[in-house]
């Protein structure tokens, strides 16, 4: 008899191998119901094996039955799951977990019914005519039911007082009652009206992207496209008119955006284009309920839902025939999951398209080196969108130096130069829009001099140095070198140097009094705790009841506002001393994305930058919207100090109540890396995470390199199973880490 391997619903990944019952047509991914304990439960089959498992010496409990007639995980879907498992170091039970959502393997989400009421056939004149005299309200019922779509109504709508007439006119076989399924429906209310667009006429640049990515089809090595196009170069307007050439040749299309709420405009548009096949369109948001997941997961499995809109996860979205997808700022961290299992949702989009035979086009203004490099590399195919669709030029970027301005205002701490101030004052005068941008990343504090901009560096990594507060020490978290705190700037002997950092909310309560009569708002995280706190915003915005918008990262995604001539961005600095080698390209992004804010309408834009250092190449590419030649400079440093694209990096980190432990086991998990060490692999020094403590744990860490994923992975899978930790201590590796903290 055959056995399947059972991954048992519930928090705990429990697996167990059931004996499948004669006739029963179990397959890798189908959902079954199983004997546990003295109780049933239900769960997902990984695997079916052929062997006799009465060699085991003991008999499998069998199976009890399929809960779905089909797997609801289709055999290529299993090969991905069987892959991020394999190069992220997890279990293949913590990828099912995210390919089959909660909602989906919980069964009181089951469908939802209704009762119905239909008419089977056009009533006997004869019999209307008896009703009509005798029984008035079974006459009524009949007569509404004729001009109802598909002659049906659920029950509930013809009212309570119904109910005995259906029954009477059913005992007499003129009606039947159905459980109709019904669709909970996400956008049922509060999606605004949309109104349909069609498509545009394109720009050569642009028809010569469309006619690249649709020659894929019938090209067998279907490389990954890389698009890389200027911020308002109408990239998004490729997107869509080739998902609707997909979806017109009978394929499906995943579209995946960096987070749904942040890009409620690229959602908007995707809406508006497919109006017309409007309920083939499934958003999948955070804010779905378990009932709406459910459905709209059956709604893509099945077919009917033929465009998938939605971040991360998304990636795993069962839709059949599968033949685009779009991964739109593919640079962006957050397609990284930072839980188990921690896979890029754009490497992973990447291998299904590849698994799946589907087309895929990840698109940027700033595309990441990672994938800058594979094009370099002919790896993926680079096609390029050089010019604003609507004919403007890129905004003007000033940079200003604030060393001078903290002299000038004989202020340290002074964040708004005199520039940025008049120029916030003539938009407030022509009744303009101005977005401010703070920058802020993490809490990671690195040493600045305020008079010359220097910052303290490891002079082996080329990686800013991260201050320790708990021991007053400078510490380079890669090599591990340590720095005494240095009394005055090393460079200019200024005793003033810093350590640098503000809030949103001391910036604005400091624009109110700067411009008393401006309408100011915030977007921040708190900002956002509110439900449609963003969407009311950025409505407002929109409407322009608001002069000033200050913000963080997230009002950096696409936005488009064409009244906002003027963006400032207060210190471009923070990000770029940060301890990660990827500091300077997340400067570069972010200014090239907040510029790429101002002048989306008729009106020229206008970007300043503040900066203690205006001399840095993240600044100056950025400024002269140069990306190739940020790109190969940064590369040629990359390449200098081993870190990717040029190496596969990894972060291993040790959490523990107890800081000694933590540190400890560590420890000991480094000397089993160190001793049996494959050649061509950098392993780190153990250290103290820049975040030192969180959520009450310690937190020690040490960084992996090498020129293969594979083997890198494999080597600290073989000493993690064969070092036991102790209670209260967990390890957590993290393949392709973007964030060291
Ligand atoms: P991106 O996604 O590259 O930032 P968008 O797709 O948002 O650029 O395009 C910027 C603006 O240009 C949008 O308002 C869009 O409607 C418009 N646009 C895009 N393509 C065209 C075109 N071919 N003709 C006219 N306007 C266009
Ligand atoms: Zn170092």
């Amino acid at each position: 008899m055959p056995a399947a391997r059972v991954l048992i619903d519930g928090p705990s990944e429990l697996v167990f191998d059931y004996a499948i019952p004669a006739g029963l047509p179990v397959q890798p991914g189908c959902r079954v119901r199983v004997p546990l304990r003295n109780k049933s439960s239900t769960g997902t089959v990984l695997a079916v094996s052929h062997d006799d498992p009465t060699d085991l010496g003991f008999a499998l409990r069998p199976l009890h039955s399929l809960t779905d007639p089909e797997p609801l995980i289709t055999p290529k879907l299993l090969d991905l799951a069987r892959w991020i498992a394999d190069y992220y170091v997890c279990s293949i039970e913590s990828v099912v977990r995210v390919l089959l959502p909660e909602a989906v393997r919980t069964e009181e989400n089951s469908a939802k019914t209704r009762k119905a009421v239909v008419l089977p056939a056009p009533p006997d004149p004869v019999i209307l005519e008896q009703l009509a005299k005798r029984a008035p309200k079974q006459h009524a019922i009949l007569a509404i039911l004729t001009h109802s779509p598909d002659h049906q109504l659920p029950l509930a709508d013809l009212g309570s007082v119904a109910g005995p007439s259906v029954k009477a006119l059913a005992s007499r076989g003129l009606v039947e009652i159905i459980d109709q399924e019904v669709r909970r429906d996400p956008d049922a209310d509060g999606i605004d009206e949309i109104l349909p667009t069609t498509d545009l006429p394109l720009s050569e640049e642009q028809q010569a992207a469309l006619d690249a990515i649709l020659a894929t089809a019938a090209d067998a090595t279907r490389r990954p496209f890389l698009l890389h196009g200027v911020t308002g170069s109408g990239k998004t307007e490729v997107y869509l008119q080739a998902a609707r050439h997909m979806l017109d040749a009978g394929k499906t299309v995943l579209v995946l955006v960096p987070e749904i709420s942040l890009t409620p405009q690229t959602v908007r548009r995707f809406r508006a284009r497919f109006a017309h096949i409007q309920d083939q369109v499934a958003v999948l948001h955070s804010n779905l309920s378990q009932g709406e997941r459910f459905d709209e997961w059956h709604r893509i499995r099945k077919g009917k839902a033929r465009i998938v809109i939605g971040a991360r996860s998304a990636v795993f979205a069962p839709l059949p025939d599968l033949g685009l997808i779009i991964v739109d700022e593919e640079h962006e961290n957050s397609y990284k999951q930072d839980q188990v299992p921690r896979y890029h949702g754009r490497d992973v989009a990447v291998l299904r398209a590849h698994l799946e035979g589907a087309t895929i086009v990840l698109g940027s203004a700033t595309p990441s080196l990672e994938s800058w490099q594979n094009s370099l590399d002919a790896k993926y195919h680079l096609v390029r969108l050089t010019h604003r669709a609507d004919g403007q030029s890129l905004p003007l970027i000033r940079v200003i130096d604030m060393r001078l301005e903290a002299k000038k205002q004989k202020s340290r701490d002074s964040f708004l130069s005199d520039r940025l101030r008049n120029a916030i004052e003539d938009r407030l005068a022509k009744n303009e829009q101005t977005i401010l941008f703070l920058n802020r990343r993490g809490f990671a504090r690195s040493l600045q001099c305020p008079s010359c901009g220097h910052v303290c560096q490891c002079p082996h990594c080329a990686l800013a140095l991260t201050y320790h507060r708990t021991d007053d020490r400078l510490i380079c978290h890669i090599c591990g070198h340590q720095a005494v705190v240095p009394r005055k700037c090393p460079e200019c002997k200024d005793p003033a140097i810093v350590l640098q950092g503000f809030g949103t909310q001391k910036v604005e309560d400091v624009f109110h009094k700067v411009f008393p009569t401006a309408r100011i708002a915030r977007i921040d995280a708190d900002a956002l705790r509110k439900k449609n706190a963003l969407r009311d915003l950025l409505n407002a915005f929109r409407a322009r009841k608001i002069d000033l918008l200050i913000g963080t990262q997230m009002i950096a995604k696409g936005l488009h506002f064409p009244n906002v001539t003027l963006v400032g961005i207060l210190n471009a600095d923070i990000g770029l001393h940060v301890p990660d080698f990827r500091a300077g390209e997340r400067v570069f992004q972010l200014l090239t994305q907040v510029a790429g804010r101002a002048g989306r309408g008729s009106l020229e834009g206008e970007v300043i930058v503040q900066t203690f250092t205006p001399h840095s190449p993240s600044i100056q590419f950025a400024r002269h919207h140069d990306f190739d030649g940020f790109a190969e400079q940064e590369l040629e440093m990359r390449r200098h100090f081993h870190y990717p694209p040029f190496s596969r990096c990894a972060l291993l980190t040790v959490r523990s109540t107890h800081e000694r432990r933590a540190e400890f086991t560590l420890q000991t998990l480094h000397r089993r890396l160190k001793e049996t060490l494959p050649k061509g692999i950098d392993l780190g020094e153990p250290l103290p995470s820049p975040l030192v403590k969180a959520h009450g744990q310690f937190r020690f860490q040490l960084i992996l390199r090498g020129p293969k994923a594979r083997v890198l992975a494999r080597h600290v899978q073989q000493v993690l199973q064969k070092t036991p930790l102790p209670e209260d201590v967990t390890a957590v590796f993290d393949m392709d880490a973007l964030s060291f903290t």
